[in-house]
């Protein structure tokens, strides 16, 4: 059985949320699933970097500003990995280059190409759970990009196409996919499952719930996706066909 699991901002925001993704994802580790975990940075950190990349300079060019937002995805993978290891979990962060993660150089919003190497399934096999930072990538010239915002929804889909995940999970701060914003509209209706069409329509009505390439790429694959919340686990909202 192999997992691909992905923690947004909100669901990793302090260390108590942190140690409690770490705890769901050491059960699964030590009842011999596979693991890759997709992390994005904590809290509110990308605004803030933002901000202060703005303070230096409000027109910094896109090449160092993916270079500089990708640090708060290292960060928290590197962060997860070491919350695992002291809970007894083996566990490797990666970086986007390093897990091999090509997109093309549209900094910003850069598309992933592919996989182009087997550095996360060699991890895989050494029994490591590995931590992914999420939302990056490396160009063909060798430079850090970003997948525009909300991408690490993105990173974790196209990872578990690329794995051939038999799961890919969303954790986020909502316990799945409603009909309209469910922090506005208290009102608002949940979906057990909908269609992938139906989610981009949603999406492009302005649900930032998903990366919309991420619901693409499901598509492409023929891949479910289960959007669900980090807070109780309980079974979500399926994306799928
Ligand atoms: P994460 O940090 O986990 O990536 P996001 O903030 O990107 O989380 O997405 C979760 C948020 O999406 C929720 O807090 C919710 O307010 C918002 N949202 C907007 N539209 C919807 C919708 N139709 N269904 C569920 N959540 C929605
Ligand atoms: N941290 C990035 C953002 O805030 C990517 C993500 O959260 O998916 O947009
Ligand atoms: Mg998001």
């Amino acid at each position: 059985m192999r997992i691909v699991q992905k923690y947004g901002g909100s669901s990793l925001a302090d260390i108590a949320k942190l140690q409690a993704a770490a705890q769901r994802i050491s059960q699964l580790a030590r009842q011999g699933t596979q693991v890759v975990v997709v992390v994005s940075a904590q809290g509110d950190t990308t605004d803030e970097l933002i901000e202060k990349a703005k303070t230096v300079n409000p027109r910094g060019s896109a090449r160092e500003m993916d270079a500089y937002l990708s640090a708060g995805e290292q960060l928290s993978a590197s962060l997860m990995a070491m919350t695992l290891g002291a809970m007894g979990v083996p566990a490797v962060s990666l970086c986007g280059w390093q897990a091999g993660l090509l997109t093309d150089d549209v900094f910003g919003n850069a598309r992933i190409l592919g996989l182009k190497n087997d550095r996360i399934l060699r991890e895989l096999e050494k029994e490591n759970v590995v931590v992914v930072a999420g939302f990056q990538g490396v160009s063909a010239g060798g430079d850090i990009t970003t997948l525009g915002r909300g991408g690490s929804d993105t990173t974790a889909v196209a990872l578990a196409a690329f794995l051939q995940a038999d799961l890919c999970q969303i954790f986020t701060d909502v316990d799945g996919i409603y009909d309209r914003d469910p922090r506005r509209f208290p009102d608002a209706q949940r979906f057990s499952e909908i269609s992938y069409e139906k989610m981009l329509r949603l999406i492009h009505n302005g649900a930032q719930v998903l990366h919309d390439r991420s619901v693409e790429l499901a598509q492409a694959y023929d891949l479910k996706i289960e959007v669900l919340s980090s807070a109780t686990g309980a079974p979500g909202t399926i994306v799928g066909p």
